[in-house]
């Protein structure tokens, strides 16, 4: 179908800005998750166009057609996502021919395509999977590679200025497969300028309390754009250049350089990365640095920490192993955490996250050693150690220490800030070396 006739857009016309329409009633009922307009936002926002708007709507002709002439009357290009399906409700590509004042023909090389891949693929043809051949007369149709659904680019005038309307499936696979090859590559031609991103990630300091330490540096930003924004456990700083196509990465460098000096001497050992890496990378990168090794026992956490350490590359060089000592017995069987430490301080409690940092470092032999145990809940809390009270250990050669958390949330988001704050701690003691 890569060779379905089609309409070639001929226009010198530059695209500024651009909206996103998510187009399905699941989507406005909460059953699935607009990661489409995400993926879509970030593109745009990489090839320099503006993102002002972004709406959902559900499969219903009159408000769609409402939301879209809506985008086209503010925006350069507007792109939809959602309705392309064979079903009666997917009534996208209808509406959007109507607006640009098309209409719908049937299109053999199209059905073509989607009966070679149906047989291809073993799928059960259905009457209506012709649905998906009815395409614009005048438009460019894009090629789904990965579906049966083929998408639209349609420019028409609307209220006097010449729009562009991008039509795309909603399965995000196929959206963004489609985006990347028939969009993208277009797009570039239209802009003349990208965004240009830093991330400064940080750890140990919540959103509002990391902004009011560098609040006069975000009152001055000017060229370089600054926001912050949280993640679990962490809060980042995006700083933001719009540059132009004929800007060099070493004048790109010179612009962004003073206010990443400025940021990083406000916030030291905060940072952990500048690169967009992510905490796991930067601790693996620090101990293959210093040819170290690490161990972990893991008691609330029961293998998250373990799991996170993993997912960066290079971790077999300098992960030892791990042991799950959920129960209190294998604690002391496996750890040799004592029998008084468990009954006189508990399993949540300083004493015990030393004696299994030791415990593990001995058992594994490892340069570093981090043990984790806590209250995850909803269960289990009281007075003196309420749920969210974790305790972390450290052991290596120079010494043993606990540190004390009280982390808020389900019992799932304290497994993760707690398997995240072992991996910070662990990063500071390194990095400090
Ligand atoms: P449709 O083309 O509207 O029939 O969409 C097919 C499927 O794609 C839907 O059932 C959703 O699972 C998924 N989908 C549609 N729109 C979105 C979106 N905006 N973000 C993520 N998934 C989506
Ligand atoms: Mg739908």
């Amino acid at each position: 179908m890569d060779h379905l006739t089609t309409q070639e857009l001929e226009s010198e016309q530059q695209i500024y800005s651009a909206e996103i329409i998510s187009i399905g009633t699941e989507l406005l009922l909460g059953q699935t998750v607009n990661t489409n307009a995400r993926d879509l936002a970030c593109e745009l926002s990489e090839l320099g166009i503006s993102n002002y708007y972004q709406a959902v709507v559900g499969d219903n002709p009159v408000r769609m057609e409402a939301v879209i002439k809506q985008g086209l009357g503010r925006s350069d290009l507007v792109i939809t996502t959602g309705g392309l399906g064979p079903t009666e409700d997917d009534i996208t590509m209808e509406v959007c021919a109507k607006i640009a004042g098309t209409e719908l023909v049937f299109n053999p090389e199209a059905e073509k395509w989607i009966r070679d891949r149906i047989v291809s693929h073993h799928y059960v043809l259905t009457s209506n999977n012709w649905k998906q051949a009815m395409l614009p007369k005048a438009a460019k149709i894009l090629f789904n590679a990965v579906g049966t659904a083929p998408g639209a680019l349609f420019q028409f005038d609307y209220a006097g200025k010449s729009r562009f309307l991008a039509v795309l499936p909603g399965p995000p696979l196929e959206m963004n497969t489609m985006f990347e090859r028939e969009l993208k590559p277009w797009l570039r031609t239209k802009t003349s300028r990208s965004l240009q991103h830093i991330y400064i990630r940080t750890t140990g300091l919540g959103e509002s309390r990391l902004t009011s330490m560098i609040s006069d540096i975000i009152h001055e930003q000017s060229t370089v754009s600054i926001a912050p924004y949280a993640e679990d456990g962490e809060v980042v700083l995006r700083l933001s250049v719009m540059a132009s196509s004929d800007q060099t990465s070493e004048e790109l460098k010179e612009i962004f350089q003073p206010v990443l000096n400025q940021i990083r001497n406000r916030l030291g050992e905060y940072i952990y990365s500048v690169e967009n890496k992510t905490l796991p990378q930067i601790v693996v990168e620090h101990l293959s640095a210093q040819n170290a090794k690490v161990s972990f026992a893991e008691s609330c956490t029961a293998g998250l920490l373990s799991a996170e350490l993993a997912s960066a590359p290079g971790a077999s060089n300098v992960f030892s192993g791990s042991i799950i000592v959920y129960a209190n017995e294998l604690k002391k069987s496996l750890l040799g955490v004592s029998a008084e430490i468990l009954q006189s301080d508990g399993a949540v409690s300083e004493e015990c996250a030393i004696a299994m940092a030791k415990g593990i470092r001995s058992l594994l032999q490892t340069d570093y050693a981090v043990s984790v145990t806590g209250i995850a809940g909803p269960e289990g809390g009281t007075a003196v150690k309420p749920v969210g009270t974790v305790w972390i250990g450290l052991s290596e050669c120079s010494g043993t220490f606990a540190r004390h958390f009280i982390l808020r949330g389900g019992r799932n988001r304290i497994r993760r800030i707690a398997a995240l704050n072992a991996l910070d701690l662990l990063r500071r003691q390194i990095s400090a070396e």
